[in-house]
């Protein structure tokens, strides 16, 4: 028996059945998902989820599934890693990595949104699923209606990094490049999926789609053992993962599964497209749309569809939010591989650095638990950091020629001292 009970407008509180709709027939607000919260706490106890195979399902009874899930079987519960020579960097004293730079199968935080919506497309008998895509939705998409056997069309920008072209078109769906930006493709997406009838996991099931973000929440909690850090910095594109983050925390405290207060949650964008950045700044609650234009293409959305609901929870959890320009991203990415050992793409490196940022400006305090949210992977998007990483040395294949190097380098040994 599922626990869901059906959508609500999050505007005029209209309610609605299990269908692939998204918006309010009278007041065009948002709907989301409803549940039976007590018999939810009745049956998600701590044991049980702890019982259950480690990925993103182990949480089911919050997700909006009927069934048994038949996809995304391995998403989710990717490491949530302990960063202490990140944290000497930033001169804090507890710093967590959830890098879901490893989710399975395509390496973004996407698979855990994409496993729920497909999941609930086959449940809804869609035979083509579709995507508005900045790269890592389409690759999601792609992937997992591959695995289903559903008929697939992806829609993306023109100018996206070749790994994310590839990342999608390997999986054989119909790609789709628009020449435009992601604001635009998402426009043409709302008709095509009027006129069509298809599945568009991030349109017509948005609310089921959205709620697939709740789990990158949930296993921070369960992987810190139950319980809550203080700051959170989190992405911010459409405005999907951050609300769902800040939902995540209120409802495993609304069950029982936690007892801390609820974090303070940070937005972290890049400065060449920042409106919600900019609208937290101003103290305004309407959004001004912007033009992208930032190396961090996967977080490039001039106007974010749930902008509004981003600020609300920032402003809700007392947290904050700033933006870095693309050379800060790219230092994010280097130092992140450097300390860490992690390969993010730019969205990684937006969050770093916008934590070093909010930390040097004495938003973050150093000696409280704080959650970087790593996203995205690097090797989808080497264009970024190519021209920013030392060339490889090229020699003859005889010892003496190594030798030769290793004598003009010098710095080697110094090198090595200073990394102890
Ligand atoms: C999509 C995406 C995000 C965040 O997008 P939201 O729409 O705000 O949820 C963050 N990082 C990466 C790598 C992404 O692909
Ligand atoms: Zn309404």
């Amino acid at each position: 028996m599922s626990t869901v009970i059906g959508l609500k407008c999050r505007e005029c509180g209209a309610d609605y059945p299990k269908v692939a709709a998204h918006v309010c027939e009278t007041c065009f607000g948002p709907l989301e998902v409803v549940y039976d919260y007590r018999a939810v706490a009745r049956r998600m106890t701590r044991e049980v989820v702890e019982s259950r195979p480690r990925d993103l399902w182990r949480y089911r009874e919050l997700l909006p599934v009927e069934g048994e899930p038949s996809v995304g079987l391995h998403s989710g519960f990717t490491p949530l890693v302990r960063a202490d020579r990140l944290a000497r960097e930033f001169g804090v004293a507890e710093l967590w990595l959830k890098d879901d730079s490893v989710n399975h199968p395509t390496f973004s935080y996407k698979d855990r949104v994409v496993s729920v919506s497909i999941c609930k497309a086959i449940e809804l008998g869609f035979d083509t699923v579709s995507c508005a895509s900045t790269g890592n939705l389409a690759n999601s998409v792609s992937a997992h209606a591959a695995r289903a056997g559903l008929l697939c069309y992806v829609f993306i920008p023109h100018d996206l990094e070749k790994g994310k072209v590839v990342g999608s078109a390997i999986y054989g769906p119909r790609v789709v490049a628009i020449e435009g930006n992601y604001d635009d493709v998402n426009r043409l997406c709302s008709e095509i999926a009027d006129k069509y009838g298809w599945a568009f996991v991030n349109v017509n099931l948005r609310p089921y789609y959205t709620e697939g973000a709740k789990t990158y929440g949930f296993e921070i909690a369960e992987q810190l053992g139950w319980k809550l850090p203080r700051h959170v910095v989190v992405p911010t594109a459409g405005g999907t993962i951050l609300p769902k983050v800040a939902k995540a925390f209120k409802e495993l405290r609304d069950i029982g599964l936690v007892g801390d207060p609820l974090p303070a949650i940070y937005t972290a964008q890049a400065a060449g497209c920042a409106p919600v950045v900019q609208a937290l700044h101003r103290g305004a609650d309407l959004i001004t749309p912007v033009k992208p234009n930032t190396i961090a293409k996967s977080i490039a959305i001039g106007n974010p569809a749930d902008g509004y609901y981003v600020l609300k929870a920032v402003r809700e959890s007392g947290g904050w939010g700033e933006s870095v320009t693309d050379a800060e991203i790219v230092a994010g990415i280097r130092l992140l591989a450097r300390t860490e050992g992690i390969f993010t793409e730019p969205a990684g490196g937006t969050t770093v650095a916008v934590t070093k940022k909010l930390v040097e400006q004495g938003r973050i305090p150093r000696d409280e638990s704080i959650v970087v949210c790593v996203t995205g992977n690097g090797y989808k998007t080497l264009e970024a950091v190519d021209g920013a990483v030392e060339q490889p040395f090229t020699i003859g294949s005889r010892l003496a020629d190594f030798d030769a190097l290793y004598a003009r380098l010098g710095d080697i040994p110094a090198k090595r001292a200073a990394l102890q």
